[in-house]
């Protein structure tokens, strides 16, 4: 078996059949590879990692996740059916569930509920909050409890999108450290967006720059 996780041929986006907000990305992604797509804001980053959860269907091109084509002009696999998971800036947490609930929100039934929470609220130093709700804890630990819940179904690959940008400067170089000890030690493979080209070059070890491709 080959080591390869996500494989972007040709990929474009569109909105409204005309403008086109994504244009002709080729990307192949490895296993454990950590990679940060830049670009000024509107250049398409959000629309890239929609496309490869399957919340948009390409205007052209495919996306293939572990060999298997998942998104194409006339093949879209569903969302939960793509073992990927996806952080966003904000509201990334279900305001009505504990910080624990909201972990264990995507796991599967068969799976060791309990187990992959501990290990989880461990990871991310947040046990002393697992029974508060997402408006009792701070900017920072909601979004360690939002990543924590991101990796709680083990995702395949797991996608980024400018998760630090509402956290100041300390909080965010505590976090990279962090983070990256973590996905290194679950050999995570990341898919990172962002605008800070410093912030690319401490998580990641590629970047791609959508304004050149
Ligand atoms: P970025 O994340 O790099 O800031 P986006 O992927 O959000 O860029 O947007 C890329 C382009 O697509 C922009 O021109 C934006 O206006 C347009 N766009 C994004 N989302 C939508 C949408 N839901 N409907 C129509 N146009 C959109
Ligand atoms: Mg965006």
């Amino acid at each position: 078996m080959s080591d390869l996780i996500l494989e972007l041929k040709d990929l474009s986006h569109s909105y409204d059949g005309k403008e086109i907000s994504l244009n002709n990305i080729t990307l192949t992604v490895n296993k454990a590879e950590r990679v940060s797509i830049l670009g000024p804001s509107g250049s398409g980053k959000s629309t890239l990692l929609r496309l490869i959860a399957g919340l948009e269907k390409p205007y052209s091109g495919t996306i293939a996740i572990q060999g298997k084509i998942v998104s194409s002009v006339n093949q879209m696999v569903a969302p939960e059916k793509r073992n990927v998971g996806l952080v966003v800036q904000e509201k990334a947490l279900f305001p009505h569930l504990t910080v624990q609930k909201n972990i264990g929100f995507g796991i599967r039934k068969n799976q060791d509920r309990s187990k992959i929470i501990s290990d989880l609220l461990n990871l991310f130093k947040i046990e002393h909050l697992s029974n508060k709700y997402p408006h009792e804890i701070s900017g920072g630990e909601q979004q360690r409890a939002a990543l924590a819940r991101s990796m709680a179904p083990d995702p395949e690959l797991l996608m980024l999108d400018e998760p630090f940008s509402a956290l100041d400067k300390k909080l965010k170089e505590e976090l990279y450290a962090e983070l990256n000890q973590i996905f290194k030690e679950r050999e995570q493979t990341i898919v990172l967006v962002t605008h800070d080209l410093d912030e690319a070059k401490v998580l990641s070890e590629k970047q791609v720059n959508l304004e050149n491709t």
